[in-house]
């Protein structure tokens, strides 16, 4: 409908599935600088009015109620917006969407209790992140995006949003059935509807999304969480997202993927079929591969391991966090093998053995089934 920009800020898609269900899909611009693109914001057609998918970041309302209008559709005919997880530019828009329309608001079982808390805080208790943040350099260029100013309003909002319809495993809404999948955040729903699979920022097509790292709920938190979801071990780390990737793939080219970024970039339309979440699965186990090159048999820092994975490119204070999170979620899942020995300062050595591999290999072998 619209080709937007390069990277597909105000593209506009008309999607029309099998069934004769009209999806339209907006590139909603974020409001910094953002590598990964605009948030494709979904509009679906339902029974009893229009479902939306994401929300887009903070202030996306008055991007948003114009890029309806151009489609001929009345954003007040948005009765209900689904959260596929708690990160700002999915989330960011769903408190003035509430406020200014009373929408109905759709996210994973657990948001409403998670959302009470900074989980970029919580990440910081993780034992390899805070050694790896200690040994990053003093001089390391401060990251150019001014954190507070964008995440303060947006922390204010997703503390007074309130979640009218917590969905469980296979909650359905008309035509929409959620599935709860794991990994990239614990609260990341993925959504099948009339062959498309929604997939938030859990399978992208182009970049790999960001695995999480194990972490353990502050106590204040587990008194509050459903006795299933206070054991965090399940929910967080890479482990989980690749189990949670097998599922996804597994609906193989059945269902066509609707991901969260990335839709439209450089003027390319990157539609493709859920069997990118085994890509994705594979570019893992090329990553663990790197890593092991990486270490050799030496001991090395977390700092050294970081700055050689990703060497390519120069880290910021900003990208050597999200780099530092990336490889700690490669060793944690390489100690549980019994691949690695993590000294209490932080030095790793891998052992010589691969377990790793047979784990990463096994669930790819799934994916395919
Ligand atoms: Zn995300």
């Amino acid at each position: 409908v619209a080709e937007g920009d390069r990277q597909g800020n105000g593209g506009i898609f008309k999607l029309i599935t099998a069934s004769r269900r009209t999806i339209f899909t907006f590139g909603t611009a974020q409001s910094g600088f953002s590598p990964t693109g605009p948030t494709w914001v979904y509009l679906v057609e339902g029974d009893d009015g229009w479902a939306m998918v994401d929300t887009g970041d903070v202030g996306s309302l008055r991007r948003l109620r114009p890029a309806l209008q151009s489609v001929g559709l009345d954003i007040r005919r948005a009765r209900r917006a689904f959260i596929t997880h708690g990160h700002w530019d999915h989330d960011g828009g769903a408190a003035e969407l509430q406020r200014e329309l009373g929408m109905e608001l759709w996210a994973h079982e657990t948001y409403p209790y998670l959302q009470q808390i900074d989980l970029y805080e919580v990440q910081h208790s993780n034992r390899l992140v805070a050694l790896g943040r200690k040994s990053m350099p003093k001089d390391t260029p401060k990251m150019e995006y001014k954190w507070d100013d964008h995440h303060k309003p947006y922390a204010a909002g997703r503390k007074a949003m309130r979640i009218t319809h917590p969905v469980w495993e296979g909650r359905t809404s008309g035509p929409m059935t959620g599935w709860q999948t794991p990994g990239h955040t614990a609260d990341e729903l993925t959504v099948l509807c009339d062959g498309m699979v929604f997939t938030g920022d859990h399978v992208l097509p182009e970049i790999s999304p960001h695995p999480s790292v194990k972490l353990t709920y502050p106590a204040e938190l587990q008194k509050l969480l459903p006795e299933r979801f206070r054991d965090a071990s399940w929910q967080y780390g890479l482990h989980v997202y690749l189990k949670s990737l097998v599922r996804v793939a597994r609906l193989h080219d059945t269902h066509t993927v609707l991901p969260a970024h990335r839709l439209l970039n450089k003027g390319k339309v990157n539609l493709v079929s859920a069997d990118r979440a085994g890509q994705i699965i594979e570019h893992h186990l090329q990553r663990f591969n790197k890593i092991v090159a990486i270490l050799g048999r030496e001991e090395r820092t977390l700092h050294e391991v970081t700055t050689q994975v990703f060497s390519y490119r120069r880290l910021d204070t900003g990208s050597y966090q999200q780099g530092l999170t990336e490889v700690v979620a490669h060793l944690e899942l390489m100690e549980d093998c019994g691949d690695l020995s993590i000294t209490p300062k932080g030095g790793v050595r891998w052992k010589g053995t691969e377990g790793y591999r047979e784990l990463v290999e096994g669930l790819m072998a799934q994916a395919k089934e």
